[in-house]
């Protein structure tokens, strides 16, 4: 499955995609909010605040051209890198060194399919309501509830087990330092 930024120039290929994958999350934290807002894409959150993720394993992830266009920030939760573009200010990703996991922003996928998203089924969980803003017409878990953590804690153990999180192309060989320029 392909994703990309939104005017294509940086492109990425994720090799077992929709399996490896513990589908569609939402996440209302104030964290993803901030992101956003500092990037200036706020369009890329709904309208409670709320940001669509689908994460892949970061072993599954190749990236085909525009490596180079990424930067990374950390706002303000101190391990968590936050990836976006330079060509496009397009959001791509959030990882952590060692740990299975690279949330992909849902826009990479539908920048790249418009139907993309749909092949991940619908929706499985969503998280952090307590920062949402407004009043959803939807149930949000206050913070990360047991049924949530059942959504993606099979992905997560998976992962740890075999290994998943090396060979990640968003840190630099040995894992700590992401790629990229760190954005101003
Ligand atoms: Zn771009
Ligand atoms: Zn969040």
């Amino acid at each position: 499955m392909k994703i990309q930024c939104d005017c294509g120039r940086f492109q990425a290929e994720l090799a077992h995609a929709p399996k490896n994958s513990p589908g569609r999350l939402m996440c209302y934290c104030d964290d993803c909010q901030a992101f956003a807002e500092m990037i200036g894409r706020a369009d890329v959150m709904d309208k409670w605040g709320g940001t669509e993720i689908v994460p892949a394993y970061p072993c599954d992830i190749t990236i085909l051209k525009g490596g180079e266009l990424l930067c990374h920030s950390q706002v303000p939760r101190k391990r968590l890198h936050r990836f976006s573009t330079t060509c496009c200010n397009a959001p791509i990703a959030n990882a952590m060194p060692g740990f299975p996991w690279v949330g992909l922003f849902h826009s990479v996928y539908s920048a790249a399919d418009p139907d993309a998203l749909g092949r991940f089924g619908k929706l499985r969980s969503r998280i952090m309501g307590r920062y949402a803003k407004g009043a959803p017409n939807f149930k949000i878990s206050d913070k990360i509830s047991m049924r949530d953590m059942l959504v993606v804690l099979p992905f997560i153990m998976k992962g740890k087990i075999f290994g998943k999180h090396k060979g990640s192309p968003f840190f630099e060989a040995g894992g700590a330092t992401p790629i990229g320029r760190k954005r101003a």
